[in-house]
């Protein structure tokens, strides 16, 4: 724990903020983040994984005997919202990413650093990637997935995104929808020839109606921990004026769904029911169905997790209870796609997905401990 340095996490994190990286151009801090660790001594693989734009940053700390692997994993690109740099002000970092999430990716950095310079790791090993393509919808996740499909995985992984009051143990798959209707020819006139037309709207009105009675039959799938699956209409467009008839409508949403089911089954359901609505309607009906991540699930009887929770009584003094992951994030993919499990863990932070991020300097220090805390247990357990 002593070995855990609060001014060289701070100044990653800071050098980390500095680095502009907006999802899909987060070359450059890929590029800082790998110069800091191999400044300091560590080896650093550069894997493409899907996006030569950015290539990953993968970094390895051997604890000279068998034993399980530990990875931290983090995003290294920010929303797609204005610049603001860093700044630390009253024990608090500020800046694009402080939040989410280059201060926990600084404090994973801290954590590794602290274990191999007190020689603390002595079975298993950490394995720390950091990549890009995380935040949606510029990014589609692709990075991470060509990571772990090639074997950039470990046996269990630890995120250090802004969840911090619960053990994530279970959560929803999210799909992005956007559903397009469409007539040939112009927009007509309402009292020359526009009623005449197949009415997009009217479609797009079915469609809305079918959503809702399939939102009934889904508020049926139910996980005790991970809620309900659902189907949301965000936005209908169409039209152009008053007494026009449109030629296109458009229609998006989100669909999120349980451990249970997968991206396949739901995308199978729409399906379905776009093709029945355009038969009885006549027209064109298209469904881009994108799925972002995975259902999540966390087995609460892994040896990951009573690493983490014995850690994080060490560190805090009590074991966190456990409840629902609320948003999606890489963990979906580490559990849905690797069959690993994934333990979200970061700062107590504000403002992710937003200009005004923070992140408590005290906080990214307590991951750093959180994390080191967790290696060293769960490295010098059985093999998993
Ligand atoms: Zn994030």
């Amino acid at each position: 724990m002593a070995a855990i340095r609060e001014d060289r996490l701070v100044d990653t994190a800071v050098a980390l903020v500095e680095v502009p990286s907006p999802t899909c151009e987060a070359g450059a801090v890929a590029d800082r983040l790998a110069s800091l660790l191999v400044e300091d001594g560590f080896a650093v693989e550069r894997p493409v994984a899907a996006w030569p734009t950015a290539p990953a940053v993968v970094t390895r700390l051997d604890g000279g005997a068998p034993g399980p692997t530990l990875q931290f994993d983090g995003h290294l690109d920010t929303v797609h919202l204005p610049f603001v740099p860093p700044r630390v002000e009253g024990g608090i970092l500020h800046g694009s990413g402080a939040s989410d999430m280059k201060g926990g990716v600084a404090a994973m950095c801290e954590a590794t650093r602290a274990l191999r310079d007190a020689g603390a790791l002595t079975a298993g090993s950490i394995l720390l990637t950091a990549h890009d393509h995380h935040e949606a919808p510029w990014g589609d996740g692709r990075q991470l997935e060509a990571l772990i499909d090639e074997g950039y995985v470990g046996d269990a992984a630890l995120l250090p995104e802004y969840l911090s009051d619960s053990l994530p143990i279970a959560g929803r798959g999210l799909a992005i929808l956007k559903v397009t209707v469409r007539r040939d020819g112009e927009p007509v006139h309402e009292v020359l020839g526009g009623t005449e037309q197949p009415s997009v709207i009217a479609a797009g009105a079915e469609l809305v109606r079918r959503f809702e009675q399939l939102d009934e039959t889904l508020s049926h799938r139910k996980h005790p921990v991970a809620g309900r699956e659902r189907i949301f209409v965000g936005s209908v467009q169409a039209g152009e004026m008053y007494n026009t008839a449109p030629t296109a409508l458009t229609l998006d949403g989100t669909r999120r769904w349980i451990p249970g089911t997968s991206n396949a089954d739901v995308q199978q359901e729409l399906d379905d029911l776009v093709t029945q609505v355009a038969r009885e309607r006549g027209l064109p009906i298209e469904l881009a169905f994108r799925p972002l991540r995975g259902a999540f699930e966390l087995d609460p009887a892994h040896p990951v997790v009573a690493a983490f929770q014995h850690a994080h009584e060490a560190v805090v003094g009590a074991a966190l209870p456990a409840g629902p992951k609320p948003l999606v994030d890489d963990g979906n993919t580490f559990s849905d796609r690797a069959g690993i499990p994934a333990i979200t863990h970061g700062p107590r932070a504000t403002g992710a997905h937003t200009v005004d991020e923070q992140a408590p300097v005290s906080e990214l220090v307590r991951v750093a401990r959180i994390y080191a805390r967790t290696a060293l247990s769960f490295c010098a357990g059985p093999t998993t």
